[in-house]
């Protein structure tokens, strides 16, 4: 049993809290009482935060970027890095690191995490025999590390805005709407192993890496569930889809596509005024990340 002074509950602050904790789940809340022998005693009680935005791979690579040399490095060389390790990962590594980013995520007081999970294929692209199998490494790390997970697998289908093709670095991630409609159905059937704080949506990984028609298409069949993208990431981003669309990223969106409450949009850094004031109606959430090195 816990008990705390006071506690941040589903109906706001509540006074002299116990909580009662069975099989690692809190199954029972009581309000107005006092504390018993034996419960262990806080002050304050908040729940624990989620972790909106992680590529969990990404963080062992972390020392190889940390470093910046004016005029040569940029988002993109920081790119062509992450391209590089990733030709060198394989699954039991993807699962290993996944387990060792969410135990950390743990002990930093993260209870759950949003896995924007886009490496999907063997080096070169092609599928493996189960095309979820790296879905289904992230639920084993996820298993065995006890973090609640919302699983979100990334459409990702071109290299860059307007169609452009996949460059080598990006075979392991490509995805047609049919190869990602049954990645997704297998993914499904290896989450049903995790328990009940785990959720699944789905992640077209950016405008430039879709089309505005297969967005359409996914966003009509997939009408349930929280929707990540990435936007507004990079100036050059912008300027792409500026030239491409004829409009900027968020600008956009939100005139062709019903952004809504199930909405995150991650990084959505350079935004106009406009923008930002559109997104803030629209009830979507920004995963605004303040690192350099995030993609
Ligand atoms: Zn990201």
């Amino acid at each position: 049993m816990i008990f705390a002074n006071k506690a941040l509950l589903a109906t706001g602050w509540e006074a002299n809290v116990r909580i009662r904790i069975e099989d690692g789940r809190i199954n029972s809340i009581e309000m107005g009482v006092k504390a018993e022998a034996d419960d262990v005693l806080g002050d304050a009680l908040l729940p624990s935060i989620a972790n909106l935005h992680s590529h969990s791979f990404q963080r062992v690579m972390a020392g190889m970027t940390e470093v910046r040399a004016k005029g040569r490095d940029s988002f993109w060389t920081w790119r062509e890095l992450m391209y590089r390790f990733m030709d060198r990962l394989m699954p039991d590594q993807i699962e290993a690191f996944a387990a060792l980013t969410f135990m950390e995520m743990q002990e930093a007081g993260f209870a759950s995490v949003g896995e924007f999970h886009y490496v999907h294929h063997q080096v070169g692209g092609k599928h493996y025999d189960d095309i979820a199998e790296l879905s289904n490494r992230i639920f084993a790390a996820a298993q065995a590390t006890g973090i609640g997970l919302t699983h979100l697998p990334v459409l990702y289908t071109y290299g860059g805005a307007n169609e452009a093709l996949l460059a080598e670095g990006q075979l392991r991630f490509g995805n047609d709407l049919d190869a990602f409609n049954r990645l997704y159905e297998k993914a499904k059937i290896g989450l049903k192993q995790l328990p009940n704080d785990t959720n699944m949506g789905i992640a077209p990984h950016s405008l430039r890496a879709t089309t505005p028609e297969h967005l359409k298409e996914l966003l009509d069949a997939y009408t349930n569930g929280p929707v990540h993208m990435h936007i507004s990431e990079q100036p050059k981003e912008v300027s792409d889809v500026e030239a491409w669309l004829g409009a900027r990223p968020v600008e956009w969106l939100l005139e062709n596509v019903d952004v809504n409450k199930r909405w995150c949009l991650i990084h959505a850094t350079h935004m106009s005024r406009q923008e930002t004031l559109g997104m803030a109606a629209s009830g979507a959430v920004v995963g605004f990340v303040l690192l350099q090195n995030q993609t």
